[in-house]
């Protein structure tokens, strides 16, 4: 059995369908408290009550413990990206926590003092959403400077604006117009005017940063949670459901938050899945071209390391490493090899009689003749000023000794032509090792090669001594 996959595109209109199917999704999320709210508010007696002062002191204790830990992780995040919006997300956490805690504080006064206890949770979710609302309008503004980001003072002064936040709502909540309806609507309705301003805002500047998706979901539920409040009584059910829908809100902005410190600290460029993708290849595209630029450039470095600049020679290093290589192959499989020892002769005269200049064109045109007179897979390095080596592989001594003299009678019947215009007569000396006759190891293999080299010298130059 065989199968076929087909690794094209799909049709451009899938992509455009998908693409609408998740921002349907998302505000089918966004909209999930609604559906409850409608439950509650057309199949149950609004007269059901649940009063357990004990269940919503701890859920209080806990969301301001909770609202504490994000208002500093938010603040953390802010120090460290300069976001305004994530400035005015620290002041909304830490307003609502300083203003709802004494909503839980107050609970034991639910049945004589009721409008002391109920008035902070209102007033807490209406400081909550207008510094969202604050926060949302400066979305995208430049952050702002490292020195003010951790100046005490205007942080110090907001704090002293909820105090007076709580004492007026105290006030408030002690003076005869306490009672009215019109007091507790016109804050719960605020926060729910403000949230829905939000909500607004946000898909008016069509702001699609993920970490915004979860904002918006978070403010809508803020919204629907001040409409619960509304539509609820203290302690029925969609009271109960009005502080669930809130808390939920609070959690999965908590969450983002918390995305937020472990990745960019900011909540404009945390990226989308696609983005990183896009940026993902486009990061690997580039280390792929560094990493050939690299071995590009180590491949010259390798080379310039192992030659000799002025005749394109090997140097001395590379040669005693292709001996190595080739004594080590030797032993392994009996291959015989040979080394020339070469060295100009009286080549002080040359740069006496022409200078130095002369000499060195000497030397690179015994380099190039040195070429043609030996195999396309012998080596010649220069080992010294006009002191050369030659590597024969597989070359016996009878090999060895007819391209020693192949290379002398090649310098030696031609004079070199010199950029000058003179020609100049060149003679070479050589001296022959031979791998096993003479040694195994580099050091005598070397060492026979220049006393035979001396030999020749001796006995008059411009000849090869093989033994
Ligand atoms: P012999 O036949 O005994 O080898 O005599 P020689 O003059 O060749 O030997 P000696 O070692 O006395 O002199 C070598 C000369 O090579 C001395 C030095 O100035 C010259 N030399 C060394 N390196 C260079 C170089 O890179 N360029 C030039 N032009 N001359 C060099
Ligand atoms: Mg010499
Ligand atoms: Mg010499």
């Amino acid at each position: 059995m065989s199968t076929t996959f087909s690794f094209e595109e799909p049709p451009r209109i899938i992509g455009t369908v998908t693409k609408v199917y998740s921002g349907l999704l998302v505000i089918g999320f966004a909209l999930v408290p609604a559906f409850l709210i409608a439950y509650l508010a057309f199949f149950q007696d609004p007269g059901l009550k649940f009063e357990s002062h004990a269940f919503h002191e701890i859920a209080i204790a806990a969301a301001t413990l909770e609202g504490l830990f994000v208002t500093y992780v938010t603040w953390r995040c802010y120090l460290s990206s300069g976001e305004p919006l994530l400035r005015w997300l620290t002041l909304g956490f830490m307003g609502f926590v300083l203003v709802y805690a004494l909503h839980g504080a107050f609970t034991g006064m639910a049945h004589h003092h009721i409008w002391l206890f109920l008035l902070y949770g209102p007033a807490s979710r209406l400081v909550m959403s207008v510094l969202l609302l604050v926060g949302l309008l400066s979305y995208h503004r430049p952050p702002d400077a490292v020195e003010r980001r951790s100046k005490p003072r205007p942080w110090l002064a907001w704090v002293a604006v909820f105090v007076l936040i709580d004492l007026l709502v105290g006030l408030i909540a002690t003076s005869p117009i306490a009672g009215s309806l019109a007091v507790r609507l016109s804050m719960e309705g605020g926060a729910l005017v403000f949230s829905t301003l939000n909500v607004m805002a946000l898909m008016l500047r069509r702001i699609r940063s993920p970490l915004m998706v979860i904002y918006g979901i978070s403010i809508t539920s803020f919204a629907l949670a001040s409409l619960a409040f509304i539509l609820g009584k203290p302690w029925n059910h969609m009271w109960w459901l009005a502080h669930a829908i809130f808390a939920a809100g609070f959690f999965l902005l908590s969450y983002g938050v918390v995305q937020a410190f472990r990745t960019t600290r900011a909540f404009s460029t945390i990226y989308t899945q696609e983005e990183l993708m896009a940026r993902l290849a486009e990061a690997m595209a580039r280390t792929e071209n560094a990493l050939q630029e690299l071995q590009r450039t180590n491949h010259k470095l390798e080379q310039l390391a192992a030659t000799d600049p002025l005749t394109g020679a090997a140097n001395r290093r590379e040669f005693i490493q292709q001996v190595e290589a080739e004594i080590a192959r030797a032993r392994r499989g009996g291959a015989p090899f040979s080394l020339l020892a070469l060295d100009l002769d009286h080549f002080k005269l040359i740069n006496d009689n022409y200078g130095h200049q002369v000499g060195d064109e000497v030397l690179q045109r015994f380099v190039q003749k040195c070429l043609k007179a030996i195999r396309p897979y012998d080596g010649v390095a220069r080992v010294g000023g006009e002191e050369f080596m030659v590597l024969l592989p597989r070359a016996a001594l009878d090999v060895a000794r007819s391209i020693a003299e192949r290379v002398r009678g090649a310098v030696a019947t031609e004079e070199f032509h010199t950029g000058t215009g003179r020609a100049v007569a060149v003679t070479v000396s050589v001296g022959i090792s031979e791998f096993g006759r003479d040694g195994d190891t580099i050091d005598t293999l070397l060492r026979v090669a220049d006393e035979r080299l001396y030999q020749a010298k001796h006995a008059g130059r411009n000849r090869v001594v093989a033994r």
